[in-house]
Order: structure tokens, then C-alpha cells, then sequence
């Protein structure tokens, strides 16, 4: 082979080399750039999902927040309940004036007018079942300050006490006809009291079940401790007081059995002399807000 020969070999091999390092070069960069590209698509489409669920979770955390700021009904604590408990105990004198089985147009009416007129907030025991028929009548003594407690639905043994639970079924029935009546869905009754007392009588073993349910469902439940007796038949006014001073006897903390269904005329009729009769033994009038709102 001449010089010639060999150096246009030389010069081919070169070539070859050379072409073949760029190819090399151009497969590297392709590999290269084809990573580094899905690596990119990769990082968006991790940082688009991060920023959705952010998104999500700030949305929670909000919705959360709002729901936590929301009013709820209040709803009475162990502490609050036990100051119901322990209603008769009390240094000073005070007296809670309470009317069962309303409201009702005849002697409720008439019983609001006259606390309206000397300045007296009082406690209603209503019941569902007349809170229905006379919604006004409730969203009057509510916003003239009374307090509204909660006496069950139907006021028929056989119907409330056929089972602890059914006490529950018509405290929230008739808690639920309280909230429509006064036009405030936050308002809780929290206060019941057992129709015939807590104590006693052929129910007393399920009254005491339901007494149970009541404080776990944060309920508290009282009776009395004074009465007018208008529910024991007594023929006239005088008798009506004479049970009352012959009941409050002395005592410094009272709450007051009476009733406001429509048959209760003499109730309200002897209610003036009652007060007088109170307010002369010192007593203040109160309700159960105030044992609710004492610090
Ligand atoms: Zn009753």
C-alpha cells in the first residue's frame, strides 16, 4: 500500500471515530434530555396534586373553624346540673314561682299579665302537646324573661313513662315545639320535671331509669318543695294560700308548685295575695336562669 492509500485510511477511521463520537454525544442528550423532561412533567404533577390537597385541607380547616364558631343550644354541665340539685340549699331567702301543665289561653294569659305588672320573672313547666296549640302564649313568657322548662309531651302516664327512653322521646319532642313556638332553634329547655313528681307511684322504678337517661343526655330534673295545692281539689282561694304558708313553712330556698292548664282559675285569682304573702317573708323572686348564670 502506497502513503497515499494509507493516509486516506487514516483519514477514514477519523471520520468514523468522529462521526460515531457524535453519535454517542447526540444518544447521550437525547437519553439525557428525555429524563430530565419527564422528570419535570413528574415535579409539576407532583406540585399540582400538593396544591389540590392543600386546597382540600385549607377548605377543611375552614369549614371546621366556621362549624366550631357556630352557636350551639347550651347545654347544661355536671357542675350546673348539681346547682339544681342542691336548689333548696340556700342562705338567702328566694322563691321560684313555677306553673305546670300550660299554657292555655284562660290562666296563663292572666298569670303573665299580672308578673308583667309587678315586675316578677317566673318558671313554665309547659308541655308539647299545649305548646302546639298556643305557640304565642309561650314566645310572650319567654320574651317577657321566664324561664321555659320543659314538663314532656303528652302528660299521660301510660304514654311517657311506657319506657324510660319515651321520658326522653317527649322531653325533645316538647323541647323541639318550645324552639318553633319562640322562633330560636338554639334554645334548650334543659329543665324537666317528671308529671307527678320524680318520686313515688307505681312508676317510681322507671322514673328513676329515666332520671338517669335525662343527666346523661345533660338534663337536670326537679320537683318542689312548696305548693298552692290548686291540683288537690281545694274549693276556694283562701284554702289555696293557706296550703301555700302552711307548705312554704319557713324555708329559705322554695320552689312553688302550682299550674297554669285552663281548669286552674283560682290560681291566678290567688296569685296576687301569694306574692304579697312571699314578699312580706322577704322572699326574691327568681328563675332558673339565675341559678344557671351564678358564677
Ligand atoms: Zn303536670
Amino acid at each position: 500500500m502506497d502513503l497515499i492509500c494509507i493516509k486516506r485510511k487514516y483519514r477514514n477511521i477519523r471520520r468514523i471515530i468522529i462521526f460515531s463520537f457524535i453519535l454517542i454525544i447526540f444518544i447521550y442528550a437525547f437519553i439525557i434530555g428525555n429524563y430530565v423532561s419527564e422528570r419535570i412533567k413528574r415535579q409539576k404533577i407532583f406540585e399540582e396534586d400538593f396544591a389540590i390537597i392543600s386546597k382540600i385541607m385549607k377548605e377543611q380547616e375552614e369549614l371546621a373553624k366556621i362549624e366550631a364558631e357556630k352557636p350551639k343550644p347550651k347545654i347544661l354541665t355536671e357542675e350546673e346540673i348539681n346547682r339544681i340539685k342542691n336548689i333548696y340549699k340556700a342562705e338567702e331567702k328566694r322563691v321560684f314561682l313555677t306553673f305546670d301543665d300550660g299554657p292555655s289561653q284562660k290562666v296563663t294569659i292572666p298569670i303573665l299579665d299580672f308578673l308583667n305588672q309587678e315586675n316578677i320573672k317566673a318558671n313554665f313547666f309547659v308541655l308539647g302537646s299545649r305548646v302546639e296549640l298556643y305557640p304565642e302564649i309561650v314566645k310572650r313568657a319567654y320574651e317577657e324573661g321566664h324561664y321555659i322548662a320543659n314538663h314532656g309531651y303528652s302528660h299521660k302516664y301510660s304514654q311517657i313513662y311506657m319506657s324510660s327512653s319515651s321520658v326522653l322521646d317527649e322531653y325533645s319532642k316538647t323541647n323541639q315545639a318550645v324552639r318553633n313556638a319562640i322562633g330560636n332553634q338554639l334554645y334548650n329547655t334543659n329543665i324537666f320535671r317528671f308529671p307527678g313528681g320524680s318520686i313515688g307511684g307505681k312508676y317510681n322504678d322507671l322514673k328513676n331509669e329515666a332520671k338517669c337517661i335525662l343527666e346523661q343526655n345533660n338534663i337536670a330534673s326537679i320537683d318542689w318543695n312548696a305548693l298552692n295545692g290548686d291540683a288537690e281539689g281545694l274549693k276556694t282561694e283562701e284554702a289555696l294560700l293557706n296550703r301555700l304558708k302552711e307548705t312554704v313553712n319557713n324555708k329559705n330556698s322554695i320552689v312553688i308548685l302550682m299550674h297554669d292548664a285552663a281548669d286552674k282559675t283560682k290560681t291566678y285569682k290567688v296569685l296576687p295575695q301569694i306574692v304579697q304573702y312571699l314578699r312580706q317573708e322577704g322572699y326574691e323572686f327568681k328563675t332558673f336562669y339565675d341559678i344557671l348564670d351564678e358564677q
